[in-house]
């Protein structure tokens, strides 16, 4: 019997898959002994950072992941990150397999000019504050205009508008950071705009989450109808409307049709606003957007232009993953083929296509590339162990001090109604897994 070791670095849904793909793929020949590094004390990557917090349901895969962690042979070792702890040439040492399950932490940025005044932040860094990572809990939010903006058309900005929108007694019986909680109760911001530079058939929102748009119930969305019918005629004399686009134009219709019922709160999706400039002189003032229309599935600048006032500007227009020593890059994504980077190396997930797809689909992807390890697999070589490199002292946060940490967020959360309340800084988190 060969036991081959493994090491995964991420705890998010792309490493969790991944190791339920290697655990799945174990015969009486052939055994995996899989390492899970994180640098964060807390695994579950966007699971816990980056799904919305009023959207509890897509975070129930986390049992899933609890599963794949009770399998034996699993360890987590959180709060150990590569290229501090451990270096890679270390990891490709010791272990037969490395995988990459690092993501996209960056936000792409929109390079025009006023990106850097104060009030225009990206998606990469509001979405893990309100969500508690801890490495954003000082992020500056300004919330005390009455109208924000936010950039992109896909689920990413769709979450971030939601979030300034809704009524924030909608997340007090949710896992949203407290410290964002209470910045919210206290927002002044009433009016939302998405804005998408091209027309509605190529917006990347997905059907599920425009027709939820319509229950808010606190929260009036605007949508115009000439939108739809518009991106409608030009998808149709393109051909016929696949599935998905068929769907979404549907949701986005009745969005349209929906009477606003005169709420204080509004969210408006506004199409073909190319972002130009934002503006302001010490902070966030507008928004100037060039005025594009369709020709096709062309994009025309038609010259005139359209600028928003507001204090708050959100870019959600995509990630790329960070630069990790002694790994090739390429494009925002880790350089791979199918998942091979040389050698032992592997990748699956956003740092291997690009930050596309939802949860499940890391799950296939990861077992794609599970497969072509495998079928590389020589004989066992690693030589060492992980735990021969930390130094003593190092807090590793095992499964066994996540579960306490999980436990004790869990039953902090259970008094105030809520699913969890989360520790949000790194040394509190560490000693809740010792208690
Ligand atoms: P996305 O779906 O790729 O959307 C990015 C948006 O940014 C697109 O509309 C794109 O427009 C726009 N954009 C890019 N560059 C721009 C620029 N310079 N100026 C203006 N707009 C620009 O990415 P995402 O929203 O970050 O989401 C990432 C993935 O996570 C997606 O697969 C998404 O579905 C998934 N996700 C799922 C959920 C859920 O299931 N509830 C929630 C969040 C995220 P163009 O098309 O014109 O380039």
């Amino acid at each position: 019997m060969s036991q081959f070791k493994v090491a995964i670095v991420g705890a998010g849904p792309a490493g969790y898959f991944a190791a339920q793909a290697l655990q799945n793929s174990q015969t009486d020949d052939m055994k995996f002994e899989i390492d899970m590094l994180e640098r964060l004390p807390t695994p579950w990557g966007l699971v816990r950072t980056g799904v919305a917090p009023d959207h509890p349901k897509i975070k129930t895969v986390a049992k899933v992941f609890e599963k794949v962690a009770a399998e034996p042979g699993f360890r987590l070792f959180g709060n150990v990150e590569l290229g501090t702890d451990v270096t890679i040439e270390q990891l490709r040492d010791i272990y037969d397999v490395v995988i990459l399950a690092t993501g996209s932490a960056l936000g792409r940025k929109l390079g025009i000019p006023g990106e850097d005044l104060y009030g225009s932040i990206s998606a990469a860094d509001f979405v893990p504050w309100y969500n508690g990572h801890p490495d954003f809990t000082s992020l500056e939010v300004p919330l005390d205009g009455e109208v924000a903006v936010v950039i992109g058309a896909g689920n990413v900005a769709m979450d971030c508008a939601r979030i300034l929108a809704i009524n924030p007694e909608e997340l007090d019986t949710t896992d949203t950071a407290n410290h964002a909680l209470a910045a919210l109760h206290k927002s002044a911001i009433r009016t939302v705009h998405i804005a998408a530079r091209r027309g509605a058939e190529h917006a990347a929102f997905t059907a599920p989450e425009l027709r939820d748009l319509p229950k808010l119930e606190h929260t009036d969305v605007f949508l115009r109808a000439d939108d739809v019918a518009a991106a409608q005629a030009r998808a149709e004399s393109a051909g016929e409307i696949e599935k998905e686009l068929r769907s979404n134009l549907e949701a986005m219709k009745l969005i349209a049709e929906t009477t606003p019922a005169g709420r204080d709160r509004s969210l408006h999706l506004n199409f073909l606003l190319a972002p130009k400039e934002i503006v302001g002189k010490d902070r966030v003032e507008g928004i100037t957007f060039s005025i594009n229309r369709m020709d096709g599935d062309k994009v025309i600048d038609t010259g005139e232009t359209h600028t928003i006032s507001c204090s708050l500007v959100i870019s959600a227009i995509g990630y790329h993953a960070l630069p990790l020593a002694g790994v090739p890059e390429n494009s925002g994504k880790v350089k791979n083929a199918d998942g091979r980077v040389d050698g032992n190396l592997y990748v699956v997930g956003w740092a291997k296509r690009g930050p596309s797809g939802v949860i499940g689909t890391n799950k296939s992807d990861a077992a794609d590339v599970v497969k072509l390890a495998i079928e590389d697999l020589g004989t066992p070589k690693g030589k060492g162990s992980i735990d021969d490199i930390l130094p003593a002292g190092h807090q590793i946060i095992s499964q066994e001090k996540w579960s306490r940490i999980n436990a004790a967020e869990v039953a902090a959360g259970e008094v105030l109604g809520k699913p969890r309340l989360k520790e949000v800084e790194r040394s509190k988190l560490i000693t809740l897994g010792q208690e």
